[in-house]
């Protein structure tokens, strides 16, 4: 049995740019290759010098958010001959996305705030070009072709639905006689769209797990139905005393989660038909989800967002003159209110006014301005970007746990079902990967969980 070795390329511990180096029988994989939201230019990207001038068998993309996506065209830039491996909604997100952080990166470099942008749309449609759509289920080689049931190559991969967006993969390789399996992001349970994953728990040696919510609890009794239920309680009451709703929402996933409960709120009485508006990136993504509502792992098969909750479309444009009107939802991107943003920019109009609300629907980095408006108190001064006047907090603010992530339990108990050798824990703050460390070692004894520092290889 050859060496296994796994080397975090994360330039920092928490979570950001993620990528991962797996070399296995001889071959290199990586796997994932994000830019980090909060850095520019170089400091946004993952450890890629120790990549360069050394071959590159496959690249494997787990899902399309940013965080996994956002540098892929400068690694394919580096090994202009390796394959990208996706599932085809994936890459159809990819395109759309990529094009887009080109246009924020361009806009924030012309006025000044930050570096060059770190690809061309011209090298993103290149990318995208060589992009290999593999289905779900079954086993792939690394030159991205179909193996059968008894086919033993080198080196095997295989897709599954991993529940946390559209198109997102976990993805076990097979190697050696053990196989490893790398959740990217992952979610167990259903969401108002999305499907949880069922991944398979015989046989797989090594987990390498997200832990995102490592150091949250999941509250007592908490089921997705009450939340749904105290969610739509809060809007009818704000919109009863004459106000609006924001939800800051991240463009891919949250968007489309939100209008699927929207549509089945409103189905079940619990919400009146009133004006939604979303950004314009969340409508190109999901006319996405709209073309592939009948042949992807979710809920409401065939059900056409845009066409069922008719949102209106804002644009960057318009936002500044954007008068807010009571009886409205504001479903905006990005959701952890990034200066520049929809959400960041028509946020002075809610925050002095005790008539609306600002409703949290998903993770926030405490230091981004959602964070720091969750933890702020009523009546607080607060200021959304340098740019912009402060406020004082008269409006509602409450958070929802409708995160895209699993549960911590959730993903104790799956490698408790599994019993692997080997855990690493990735894509978690440090207190959340140390939760999971500690909590692990107590239930599983047998298992090896080891900590993945960047830029330092493991051998497994
Ligand atoms: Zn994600």
């Amino acid at each position: 049995m050859s060496n296994l070795r796994f080397t975090n390329l994360t330039r920092q511990i928490e979570i950001g740019a993620n990528c991962y180096l797996l070399e296995v029988a001889g071959r290199r994989v990586v796997l994932d290759c994000g830019a980090h939201p909060k850095m520019e230019g170089k400091e946004s990207l993952p450890l890629l010098e120790g990549l360069a001038g050394k071959p590159l068998d496959a690249i494997i993309l787990s899902h399309a958010h940013q965080d996994h996506l956002g540098s892929l065209p400068v690694l394919m830039r580096q090994h202009p001959n390796t394959p990208a491996f996706m599932t085809d909604a994936t890459l159809q997100l990819a395109d759309v996305m990529l094009h887009n952080s080109v246009n924020v990166m361009m806009k924030r470099h012309e006025n000044g705030e930050g570096d060059a942008p770190t690809f061309s749309h011209r090298e993103a449609t290149n990318c995208v070009r060589r992009f290999r759509p593999l289905p779900l289920g079954q086993r792939f080689n690394l030159s991205g072709d179909r193996l059968g049931f008894d086919e033993i190559p080198d080196v095997a991969i295989r897709f599954e639905d991993a529940g946390h967006i559209l198109g997102s993969t976990a993805v076990i390789i097979e190697a050696d006689n053990r196989r490893i399996l790398y959740t990217g992001d992952i979610n167990f349970h259903d969401q108002s769209l999305m499907q949880g994953a069922k991944l398979p728990e015989e046989g797989i040696d090594t987990i390498i797990m997200e832990c995102t919510r490592g150091a949250t609890p999941q509250p007592d009794g908490f089921s997705r139905e009450q939340e749904e239920l105290r969610f739509a309680t809060a809007i009818r009451e704000i919109f009863a005393q004459g106000g609006s709703v924001l939800v800051p929402v991240f463009a891919l996933g949250k968007s489309q989660e939100l209008l699927t409960m929207i549509y089945t709120l409103r189905k079940k009485g619990l919400l009146p038909e009133c004006p939604v508006y979303i950004g314009g990136l969340s409508t190109k993504l999901s006319e996405i989800h709209d073309r592939l509502a009948h042949e992807s792992h979710r809920q409401h098969g065939g059900l056409d967002l845009l066409e069922s909750v008719a949102p209106f479309t804002i644009s960057g444009r318009e936002i500044n003159q954007y008068p807010v009107r009571p009886g409205r939802i504001y479903a905006l991107s990005s959701g952890m209110m990034t200066e520049h943003t929809l959400s960041n920019i028509i946020a002075p109009h809610f925050l002095p006014n005790p008539a609306h609300g600002i409703f949290f629907v998903g993770y926030a980095d405490p230091e981004s301005p959602a964070g720091r408006l969750r933890a702020a108190k009523l009546g607080d001064s607060f200021q959304m970007a340098p740019d912009i006047q402060p406020e004082p907090i008269r409006c509602r603010v409450e958070t929802f746990g409708f995160s895209a992530h699993g549960d911590r339990d959730s993903f104790l108990d799956y490698i408790g079902r599994t019993q692997p050798r080997q855990v690493l824990f990735v894509h978690g703050d440090p207190d959340a990967r140390a939760w999971m460390r500690e909590n692990l070692a107590s239930r599983l004894p047998q298992t090896q969980i080891l900590d993945t520092p960047p830029g330092v290889p493991l051998t497994l």
